[in-house]
């Protein structure tokens, strides 16, 4: 195993839109992949209810996980209502700590929806409790502190500065029958989420001379380069 690779969203389908290829392509370079969705994001039908649309999106995140090679995980919070504390970061530290991931990508601290928020503060916390071997979890084994990458999503885009590239032209294909498992993916809630995504991959595969791109943005401080001379 070359390493593994961990992303972390607030309801499915967030995940597989903004960093879904990224994900495959790790995965056919033999990295062990996993998906977390915080929840399912059940209340965003209207007509379903809940239960009905919380079990068709469950349905759709399995297709989309195997087409993208990945293993995911549903953790039990509810959508709309996911906030930032110690139960659900110890639940998700539990995670880390089995998984030991070299790499972990989440939504930006900025959005649109409360929600991505919470997943982000949430996944802070996550790492620092389970990178602390003070943190009683479980009788889990601390893991080492992960490389962080905040992902690209239409509803955080506050603030949101690119950095990392990644070239996803040789996983396109898969990844847009990955993206089109969901309904939404294939525009059946009226939003053009597939559209949306498949513009910014091509705009950051312009930005680096590649078809396509995903594009990642970090903390200021692992920005940091040291140089003798200029
Ligand atoms: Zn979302």
């Amino acid at each position: 195993m070359q390493g593994c690779i961990v992303a972390v969203g607030a309801h499915a389908a967030d995940v597989e839109f903004m960093c879904g290829a990224t994900l495959l392509k790790h995965a056919v370079n033999g990295w062990d992949v996993h998906i977390i969705h915080m929840t399912l994001g059940e209340k965003g039908h209207p007509e379903l209810s809940p239960c009905e649309y919380g079990a068709q999106k469950r349905e759709e995140a399995e297709k989309a996980a195997r087409l993208l090679k990945a293993v995911v995980h549903f953790m039990p919070f509810k959508d709309g209502e996911l906030y930032v504390g110690d139960e659900p970061a110890t639940e998700l530290a539990k995670l880390i700590r089995r998984l030991r991931p070299n790499v972990v990508l989440t939504h930006w601290r900025m959005s649109i929806h409360e929600d991505h928020i919470a997943t982000h503060r949430i996944v802070h916390r996550a790492i620092f409790m389970a990178s602390n071997p003070h943190f009683e979890i479980d009788g889990l084994k601390a893991s080492p502190y992960p490389r962080l990458y905040y992902a690209e999503n239409w509803e955080d885009a506050e603030g949101f500065v690119p950095f990392v590239y990644v070239d996803i032209t040789d996983v396109f294909s898969e990844w847009e029958k990955a993206f089109k498992s969901y309904a939404i993916g294939r525009g059946e809630a009226g939003f053009p989420y597939w559209d949306w995504y498949l513009a910014t991959a091509r705009l950051r595969g312009i930005e680096i001379s590649v078809m396509y791109a995903q594009a990642f943005a970090v903390e200021i401080h692992r920005m940091r380069r040291v140089a003798q001379l200029l």
